[in-house]
């Protein structure tokens, strides 16, 4: 059965919004503390307003590497060792390929590939102490469905994806012998802002015909499942979880 989460220390990504700010709150409910990292500090700051001093706002941009390197300092001195680590942030730029819209291609990359990457590498050491003192220690990387489907429109952003997943995949096989637990869920519709930032009309045409015509899962849902992983006994790994909602195909 799930434990509760007290005396962990957590670290969410894209905790400003959507699947991060809902993942903070289910962490801090079972007693975790938790660093919220998302570039929108007044977002931030509200939440740590909601939470209380279970929750750390740490504004940064995870796409640029000298933020994170001052991130993990700061949390560091204010929390201690990481051994929970939701890299969560991303961005869903959707448009025609032919649109050219090079600018998005670059930011997706940056933040759902690089910035995903630099996280992990950020605090792999604290939990590689964590799992090396027989404690649970998490990386859970939030990917998606459209790591394997395709979608017509969003191809850059499924690559990244998709480049997201089999890093997960391959990481964990590295860093399964050392008791750290490598988790990657792939949600699929999830109720947030992310698809707010689409401004193609077409592909907006779609995403509104999928609201339409389904229910789509909750940020809490996602938030419950990854506090859920999180509180499995330390020798229990999911690695691998698509979480879908029931009507989507
Ligand atoms: P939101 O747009 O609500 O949340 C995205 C979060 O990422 C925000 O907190 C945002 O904060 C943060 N973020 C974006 N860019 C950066 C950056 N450069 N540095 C730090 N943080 C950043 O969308 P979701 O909650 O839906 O998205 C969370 C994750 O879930 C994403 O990786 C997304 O791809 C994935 N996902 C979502 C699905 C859905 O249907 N919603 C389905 C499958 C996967 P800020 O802008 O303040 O920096």
């Amino acid at each position: 059965a799930a434990q509760p989460l007290t005396g962990r220390i957590a670290v969410v990504t894209g905790a400003s919004s959507g699947i991060g700010a809902a993942t903070a709150r289910a962490l801090s409910a079972r007693g975790a503390r938790v660093a919220l990292l998302a570039r929108r500090a007044d977002r931030l700051d509200g939440l740590v307003a909601e939470l209380g001093d279970r929750a750390l706002a740490v504004p940064t941009d995870v796409a640029d590497p000298d933020a994170i390197g001052r991130a993990a300092a700061r949390i560091a001195d204010e929390l201690g060792r990481v051994d929970l680590v939701v890299n969560n942030a991303g961005v869903m730029l959707a448009a025609p390929f032919e649109d050219r819209r090079t600018d998005d291609w670059h930011r997706m990359i940056d933040i759902n590939v690089t910035g995903a990457i630099r996280v992990a590498d950020a605090f792999l050491a604290d939990l590689i102490a964590t799992a090396a003192e027989g404690r649970p220690a998490d990386l859970i990387d939030i990917s998606s469905v459209a790591a394997h489907g395709t979608f017509p429109s969003f191809a850059v952003y499924c690559a990244t994806k998709a480049a997201l997943t089999h890093f997960s995949r391959n990481l964990r096989a590295e860093l399964a012998p050392r008791r750290v637990r490598v988790t990657n869920i792939e949600p699929g519709l999830v109720a947030t802002e992310l698809q707010g930032h689409v401004d193609h009309p077409d592909v907006n045409a779609v995403i509104d015909d999928w609201r339409d015509t389904l229910t789509w899962l909750s940020d809490a849902d996602l938030g419950d499942l990854i506090a859920h992983v999180a509180g499995l006994p330390w020798h229990v790994n999911l690695p691998h979880i698509v979480a879908m909602p029931t009507e989507q195909v």
